[in-house]
This record gives structure tokens, C-alpha cells and sequence, in this order.
């Protein structure tokens, strides 16, 4: 896919339920730790709970594949810039 930096913003906030159901952060170490609520960090921003960093499974997730995201831990940094 190749879209810029803002398509990739307006089609996250935009995200589908289905998409959303592909969001890794339930099974994830932070999450469950932290017991986190909410997912799909990366498009709806960081968590209000603060958190300690566990593991992020992020980089194996199959939205930041789609969407080419560079980052992770965004429960904690906030979404993708
Ligand atoms: S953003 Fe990363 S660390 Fe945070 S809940 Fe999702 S997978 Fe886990
Ligand atoms: S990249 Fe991380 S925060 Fe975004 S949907 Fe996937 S697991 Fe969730």
C-alpha cells in the first residue's frame, strides 16, 4: 500500500470494526499488566492509565503491517506520527 502520512491518519481514526478486531493489544503483556482498556492505540492515542512497559507486540500486529507504522508502545507514547 502507499498512501502518505495523513491517509494513514484519516483510515485509522476511520478503522472498521473489522480492522479493529486485528489489534494485538489485548494479548499483550503491557495490557495485560497494566489492565488496560480501549485498543488500537496507535490511531485513538496513548492510555490515560499510566502504564509500565511490558512487551508490545505491536510490530507483529497485522494493522502496522497494512498501514507501515514504525512505532509501538502507543498505549504509552501516544499514536503513530
Ligand atoms: S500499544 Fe503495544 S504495548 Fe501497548 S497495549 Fe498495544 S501491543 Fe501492548
Ligand atoms: S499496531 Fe499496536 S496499537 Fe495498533 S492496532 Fe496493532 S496492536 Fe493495536
Amino acid at each position: 500500500m502507499d498512501v502518505n502520512l495523513e491517509e494513514v491518519t484519516l483510515m485509522m481514526v476511520s478503522m472498521t470494526p473489522e480492522n479493529n478486531k486485528k489489534c494485538l493489544c489485548g494479548t499483550c503483556r503491557t495490557y495485560l499488566y497494566n489492565s488496560l482498556r480501549s485498543r488500537v492505540f496507535c490511531a485513538f492515542g496513548k492510555s490515560e492509565k499510566p502504564s509500565q512497559m511490558k512487551g508490545c507486540v505491536c510490530n507483529s500486529c497485522p494493522i502496522s503491517i497494512e498501514y507501515n507504522l514504525s512505532g509501538y508502545y502507543f498505549c504509552i507514547k501516544g499514536a503513530e506520527e
